[in-house]
């Protein structure tokens, strides 16, 4: 079965107080799908889902579970589980009894109930919990609990709301693969939400980028790095954030180049492909990793060293320029002194948006 969120819109409030929390957006997700909406704050996402889960009310659109129309049927007649950031286990239950629970009320007869439990806990490794009560449980515990809650019912949709947004980076690393087993055991369609594009991009089999009630772009999350729609996705999706310059292309001999303030640097396409753009403005993208220095300014913008913060593998290294600080990834041994730099540009990886629509050029 597929969901089908169609043309969905929602407002609140009317005439100049209106706010336009999701503005006509179209999304399919497939059986067994992992889609994660991400964006900012306010863009959309939760509003989103709570209309995929019936707790919500849209202004305009319609939401489909396969051909079944269920806009106005309430959560409980849509068999969505739904798994948020607070996760209100029963206290005074046991584990296994919270996990039993929903099935308690579907009327499984106690055998079944356990088997299924026994079942669950063992995919997510918290067997030896199952006696314990909630309180004694970590977070990360916690939220395995909730998801064996779910996994139990057996639910047509899986929906999400940052479920490990109160968990540190450790655990929410340890979480990841738990919340993928579960989901693909299920093998229902599954919304993920979250601000958190590391997330999204490592769980998600698509993802779809929000800003502002709109979805500004949706695919693989290789595909939505490697190759961003917009200005808004180059600068969400990535770590580090994406570097942006006001440029101008221009045609040397039917080769493009592209100028930032009185530097020129070559990019690996013909001029052609920038027809109408030629002696324009432009915005120019370029991925920290794509960036490097060279030491002496040798023609390229003159960069100051100001910091490094090595991770092991490679270093991020920050610099000032005339045109604000630029992030370079550079190597794992890098530590730049006071020396002046020039910034080299990969030719291959520079991006182009056009600076009125946002919109990537080429
Ligand atoms: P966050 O990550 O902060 O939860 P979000 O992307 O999930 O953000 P939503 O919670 O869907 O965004 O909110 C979208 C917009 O709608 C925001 O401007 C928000 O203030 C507004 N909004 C959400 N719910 C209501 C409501 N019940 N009444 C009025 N405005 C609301």
């Amino acid at each position: 079965m597929k969901v089908h969120i169609e043309d969905l819109t929602r407002v609140f409030g009317d005439g100049d107080g209106a706010t336009v929390a999701v503005d006509g957006i179209d999304l399919t997700i497939d059986d067994g799908e992992f889609v994660t909406l991400v964006g900012p704050s306010g863009c959309g996402k939760t509003t989103t889902l709570r209309c995929v889960a019936g707790l919500d009310r849209p202004t305009g659109g319609r939401i489909r579970f396969g051909d079944r129309d269920v806009t106005d049927r309430p959560p409980q007649q849509r068999n969505v589980a739904l798994l948020f950031q607070d996760i209100a286990l029963y206290p005074h239950m046991s584990v296994r009894d919270n996990m039993a629970y929903g099935l308690k009320i579907a009327g499984f007869s106690r055998e079944e109930r356990y088997r299924k439990v026994e079942d669950a806990a063992g995919l997510l490794q918290i067997t030896d919990q199952l006696d314990k009560s909630p309180a004694d449980l970590s977070g990360g515990q916690q939220q395995r609990v909730a998801l064996g809650r779910s996994l139990v019912r057996d639910p047509a949709v899986f929906l999400f709301d940052e479920p490990m947004s109160d968990l540190d980076a450790k655990l929410k690393r340890e979480l990841r693969p738990v919340v993928e087993q579960v989901t693909d055991r299920i093998g229902c369609p599954v919304l993920y939400v979250t601000h958190d594009q590391e997330e999204a991009m490592t769980m998600s089999d698509r993802v779809a980028v929000m800003n502002d009630g709109e979805i500004e772009q949706v695919g693989g999350p290789k595909r939505v790095y490697d190759d961003p729609r917009t200005e808004f996705v180059a600068s969400f999706i990535g770590q580090p954030t994406t570097q942006f310059f006001d440029g101008r292309v221009a045609d040397r001999g039917g080769e493009a180049r592209v100028r930032i303030g009185d530097y020129e640097y070559p990019i690996s396409r013909s001029a052609a492909t920038l027809e109408g753009y030629l002696g324009e403005s432009v915005r120019v993208g370029i991925r920290p990793q794509h960036l490097g220095v060279v030491r002496g300014v040798d023609g390229n913008v003159p960069a100051t060293h100001l910091l490094d913060e090595p991770l092991g593998d490679v270093t991020h290294s920050f610099f000032e320029t005339e045109f604000g600080e630029v992030t370079v990834v550079t190597g794992a041994d890098f530590e730049g002194n006071r020396e002046e730099y020039g910034i080299v540009i990969d030719p291959e990886e520079v991006m182009l948006f056009d600076p009125d629509t946002g919109v990537q050029i080429g």
